[in-house]
Order: C-alpha cells, then structure tokens, then sequence
C-alpha cells in the first residue's frame, strides 16, 4: 500500500515514511492511494478474534511494508492487559438499540491511548524501515488530553525522547498532576506563560526555524509530532470501529451485513474520520452523526457545505473538542472530490488567508448523504449526564455526553431507529467536577477539590477510580520547568543539551 498527499505532491511513499515524516513535504496529509476492502465473509471470520488478532486484520493491508511479525510487536506491545485491562474498547450496550463503545480503559483514561500507545512502535520501525539514523524528538503542544497521553506513549521508547509544553494554567488540575508526576527517562514536561494558542504557535515556530532544525541534525536530533494528523494515529482507530460492529454482531443485535450508526464527538475530525474509513472499508454503516459542542464549525459544515471559522472560541466543558481548525477534515474532502488536489489546496487556502470556504452543493450532498451533525451546548450536555444516569445508572464523561444529546436529536429529527454505537471518549473520572455536579447537584462540590470529588463520584456511582487517576495528588512531582511563551526553543535546547 502507497500513500500520496491530498495536496499533490509528486510522490507515492511507503507507510513507513509517512508515519516517520507526519506530514506530507507540500504541507498536505498522506492517504492511501486505494482502500482495502473487507467482505462479509471476511468479517464473518473476524467475529471470533479478539482485539489483537482483529487489529492485525486491520492494519496488516495499511502496512504492506511492515511484516506480519512486526505488527503483531506493535499490537501485543500497545493493548496489553496492564495497559487496557482485558478489552481495549468494551462495548456496553444501554439497551438492545444502543451501545456506548468505551475507549477510555487506556493508562490516560481517554481515547487518544488506543492510538498513542501503539504509534511509537510504529514511529519505530518506520525510523528502521528509512533508514533513520537520528534521534527522534517529539514536541507536543497540549491543552490537556494529548500531552498525557503522548508521554506514557513514548515512554521509554528506545530512540525518542518527548517533550510536552502545556499552558501553565490553562488545563486542570488532574490534567496537570497527570504531567509533572510522569515517568520514564526519555520524557519531559514543561509549563508556557501563556495560553493553548501561544504555546502552540511557540511549537510551530520550532518545527518551522529552519536553522535551529539543521544545527539539531548536526547533534543527530530530529523533530517529529505526534498529533492527529500522523496517519500513525489515525489508522489503528479504524481497528475499534470494525471490532464494535463484530461486537454488535457477537451479541446478537445484528447480523453480519446489518448496518448500524455512529455517533461520535468530534474536534479535529480524526476519530470520526476513521470511521469513515471503515465505512470506505465496506463496514455496514448506515450513517456516521458527528457530534459537536458550542463550537459547532463542523456541524455547520456538513448542513450547509460552508466551512467558516470566523467565529468566537467558546471554553466548553467538554475542552478536548474546542477546536476551530478541524484539520483531518482535508482527508474527507480529499476523497469526496475524487481526489482532486486542486480544489483541497484551494479550500486550504481559503481558509487560511479569508477564515472560511464553501464546497458547493456536489460535495455537500456527497457529504451529507453518509454524514449527518449536530450540537450540544453545556446546559444539555450537563442535563444529559444526569438522564443517562438517571435512567440507566451509567455515568458518562462530558464529551460522550455531547454525542449521546446529539443521538437524541438525530433520533427526533429523523425518526432512524438503526442500532447505534456511540463512542464514549473518556472516563467520566477525568471530567468529574462536571459530571459530578451533574448527577450530585453543584452545590454538593462546590468547595471541593477535584481529588476530592473523585471519591465523591467514586462512593455515589459506585464505581472504581481508574488507576491512573489514583492517588495523583501524592506521587512525586519530577517535572518542574517553566518557560515564557518566548523561550520554548531554549528550553528545548537545554532539555536536549545541544
Ligand atoms: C481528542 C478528544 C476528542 C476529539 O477527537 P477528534 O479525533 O479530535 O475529533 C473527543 N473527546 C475526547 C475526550 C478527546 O480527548
């Protein structure tokens, strides 16, 4: 399998060297020239398997260039039981129409784990496969999720070092215990004066000074990222929506060729993408429900074909989707123009010199005929926790809150009742003053801290807290840079000492 860029570069690569470079030269995202294609039988046969051996059907037709050993490394490495537990991605059904698939059993409690636990073994062997003789450094700008997630993914990797820089007060609590108090050798975290925009502006100029870049390389450094748009990340999430569905199948809610919904909450169109590219697959799908919070940019899009960013930046309480570039959308819009690079680079363009741009009615209607959106503001997001709760005695986090609202007008507004399998993207337990307060009342938590309220929720939901949330506030603090929004180059420098 071969990848070329949605923006047209000359070139047809390997997957190894589109996970090692990331991003594609011309400034575009790599895709795979063709998409394998899955029959009925074939997933007939997958019923059977359990996560590991159904994501070795996954990935094995992605990664032409990898061997069936090295694969089977990369998984067994990535979705081990200390990690995960027994299952990944369990899927738990609310009622016999709808299961939450819940992506949140990873070291980090929230879905980015199922692709950055295995993405560095994948980083890897791409750096082997190339040739790759240098030390790969990953920068990471986080406004909370990602940064943890990134750092227990690389740590102690054998070839990369990772350094996360993360708005001084601009993530939680937990968010930021879960930083400081990481481990491992090869990982560093660092606190900006600044907000989520200036530290990753302050990312982006590392990665664009081409002078610091060459006097890097001549002390064997170099800088790769870790974010969404690596085809890395994107494609082992193809694995949870093709073993939901057998899942599905597996229970007895619906037989194999039955098509179901997603429902998944979305911010930089990664995961939903690839659900998508199941459905591409040929993954029964009968529609794909992008769900949006108040920064609802998508939503508008796939109703109108407009892609318009101008528009106030709202702080949500589902804070994972507050984004107003979703970037992985290039790659749908890559596909639904059959390819046609001309009109990706003009949309691209678009966007960035006038704030918006507007696909025409073709590709709306192309769109909108397997996607369908909507959006959940923090009032319903809040009311919903409690229904949920309230009705099944199941406790979501913030964000599947938002999709489970967004299901609920999908179901009103089209009247589709299709077994639906809605992504659940993180354990309440990271999100708990909201979800507390939700199904407690506010004024039950309103002096408390948020360790505070873990046993709170843990005590009145009956439900465990998550390993890597325990006892955070009494483990050892080992990182404690800070750097103004200004020096983030020096401070690499020194982290790296070159
Ligand atoms: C990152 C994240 C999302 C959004 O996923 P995208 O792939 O960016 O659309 C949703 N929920 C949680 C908890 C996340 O961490």
């Amino acid at each position: 399998m071969l990848y070329r860029s949605t923006r047209g570069w000359k070139q047809n690569v390997p997957a190894s060297f589109a996970i090692k470079q990331g991003i594609a030269p011309d400034g575009g995202l790599f895709v795979p020239v063709e998409m394998p294609f899955f029959t009925e039988d074939k997933l007939k046969q997958m019923c059977k398997m359990d996560y590991s051996q159904r994501a070795l059907e996954v990935l094995k037709p992605f990664l032409t260039d990898f061997d069936d050993q090295e694969i089977k490394d990369c998984i067994s490495k990535s979705y081990s039981a200390i990690k995960f537990g027994n299952n990944p991605a369990p899927l738990h059904c609310l009622n016999e129409n709808v299961g939450i698939l819940e992506l949140w059993h990873g070291p980090t409690c929230a879905f980015k784990d199922m692709a950055l636990q295995i993405l560095p073994h994948l980083l890897v062997k791409s750096l082997q496969k190339t040739g790759e003789k240098s030390e790969t450094v990953i920068l990471v700008a986080t406004s909370g999720d990602t940064g943890k997630a990134a750092l227990e993914g690389f740590k102690d990797v054998d070839g990369t070092k990772v350094i996360v820089f993360y708005p001084q007060d601009g993530v939680s609590e937990i968010q930021k215990l879960q930083m400081i108090t990481q481990e491992g050798s090869n990982v560093w975290s660092v606190g900006v004066d600044g907000n989520f925009d200036d530290t990753q502006t302050g990312v982006k100029n590392i990665f664009g000074d081409i002078e610091f870049i060459e006097h890097a390389a001549k002390s064997n450094v170099k800088f790769s990222s870790a974010n969404s748009i690596n085809w890395g990340r994107l494609v082992p999430q193809i694995v949870y929506y093709i073993s939901s569905y057998l899942d599905m199948v597996d229970k007895g809610y619906i037989k194999t060729g039955d098509k179901i919904n997603y429902v998944v909450p979305t911010g930089n169109f990664g995961n939903i993408l690839a659900a998508y590219y199941a459905f591409k697959m040929g993954l029964p799908i009968n529609r794909l429900i992008c769900a949006s919070n108040q920064n609802n940019v998508l939503t508008d899009f796939i109703n109108t074909g407009i892609y318009d960013r101008r528009r106030p930046f709202a702080k949500t309480i589902s804070p994972s989707m507050d984004i107003l570039i979703s970037s992985n959308l290039e790659r749908l819009l890559y596909d639904v123009s059959e390819c046609n690079h001309e009109y990706v680079c003009n949309w691209m363009n678009l966007l960035k010199k006038e704030g918006y741009y507007d696909v025409g009615t073709e590709i709306k209607n192309k769109i909108y005929s397997i996607f369908w959106s909507d959006y959940s503001n923090d009032q319903s997001t809040i009311d919903t926790i409690r229904e949920v709760y309230n009705e099944y005695k199941y406790v979501i986090d913030t964000h599947t809150a938002v999709a489970v609202d967004v299901y609920d007008k999908y179901v009103i507004s089209t009247g589709d009742v299709t077994p639906t399998v809605v992504v659940s993207t993180a354990s309440p337990f990271k999100f708990n003053k909201s979800v507390a307060g939700a199904i407690l009342g506010f004024e039950k938590i309103a002096d408390k801290t948020e360790f505070e309220i873990l046993n709170i929720l843990s005590q009145h939901c009956r439900l465990s807290i998550p390993k890597g949330l325990l006892q955070l506030d009494k483990k050892p603090v080992l990182h404690n840079k800070r750097c103004s929004k200004d020096n983030m180059k020096d401070i690499v420098k020194e982290i790296l000492n070159i």
